[in-house]
């Protein structure tokens, strides 16, 4: 049975190569990696589709390049699909490089969770999936990340398990890195602003949406420097840096995301986009 399995995954790797017409772009193989198809044609009702352990996550294709991510927690194999309509157009399997996460403990003011806060966080995280779900069609000019501050310094890595006062709470889902407060934070592509306001986790936060699904979120500012609707070229400064929210000390707390599913700030900055 395992045998078949094996053949079955070694003739599938090679019948996709043959096949293949879209060119595939997959710099590293860890979670949280980002990769993409570069298409022939713009298509139509076109989904990137990655599949591990049997969990399911789409990304909307709306333009020659589709973009998808290794979800953090994938098992050993990925199956990356593209497909237009129910056809699948392309199917790479792929295998996740392993990678050791790290603990990360911090200790903060407990806050009394009262109705009212927690009403609050839930309609803040409601908002921060809806805007990260969107796919906008007008893609960034640049080809590379710009660093969102002028020397990156990481304090937390993306994926450490976080411990927040003795408790096991979370993932770290973007990258921490420790800069003095006022430290200008600059926008990692250009992009639209579709949030600049103060969060209960995030403080002071922004978030630009970079077209084709493409999205980067700046935490813990003290000040903010755009406003929602702003039109911002890779490189601008959007804030500063600070502790607002639930922070131990000033840094930025940087997130990449793809269709809302959280990338590796680090391998996207040294990815070709
Ligand atoms: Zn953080």
């Amino acid at each position: 049975m395992k045998r078949i399995a094996l053949i079955t995954v070694i003739l599938t790797i090679l019948l996709a190569g043959a096949a293949s017409a879209a060119k595939f772009y997959l710099p590293y193989t860890y979670p949280g990696s980002i990769g993409f198809f570069q298409l022939e044609e713009k298509p139509k009702n076109a989904r990137v589709v990655v599949v591990s352990k049997g969990k399911m996550f789409i990304f909307p294709v709306v333009s020659k390049k589709a973009y998808f991510v290794i979800p953090y927690g994938s098992g050993r194999w990925v199956r990356i699909s593209l497909y237009e309509g129910n056809t699948e157009k392309e199917r790479k399997t792929v295998k996740v490089a392993g990678k050791k996460y790290r603990f990360s403990k911090i200790w903060v003011k407990e806050h009394k969770y009262t109705p009212e806060l927690i009403k609050r966080i839930e309609k803040e995280e409601r908002l921060l999936k809806k805007i990260l779900s969107q796919v906008t069609p007008k893609k960034f000019r640049e080809s590379f990340m710009r660093k969102p501050l002028k020397r990156l310094i990481v304090s937390t890595p993306f994926g450490a398990k976080r411990i927040i006062n003795g408790k096991k709470r979370s993932i770290h889902w973007g990258t921490d890195f420790v800069a003095p407060k006022g430290t200008p934070v600059y926008a990692a592509l250009s992009g639209k602003v579709v949030l600049a306001r103060e969060l209960f986790f995030t403080g002071k936060t922004v978030v630009i949406d970079h077209g084709l699904g493409i999205h980067t979120l700046y935490a813990h500012l003290s000040k903010i420097e755009v406003k929602e609707g702003d039109t911002v070229k890779a490189g601008k400064v959007i804030g500063r840096v600070g502790s607002t929210g639930r922070s131990t000390g000033p840094h930025l707390h940087f997130g990449v995301y793809v269709s809302s599913v959280r990338a590796d700030p680090m391998l996207v900055l040294k990815s070709h986009l």
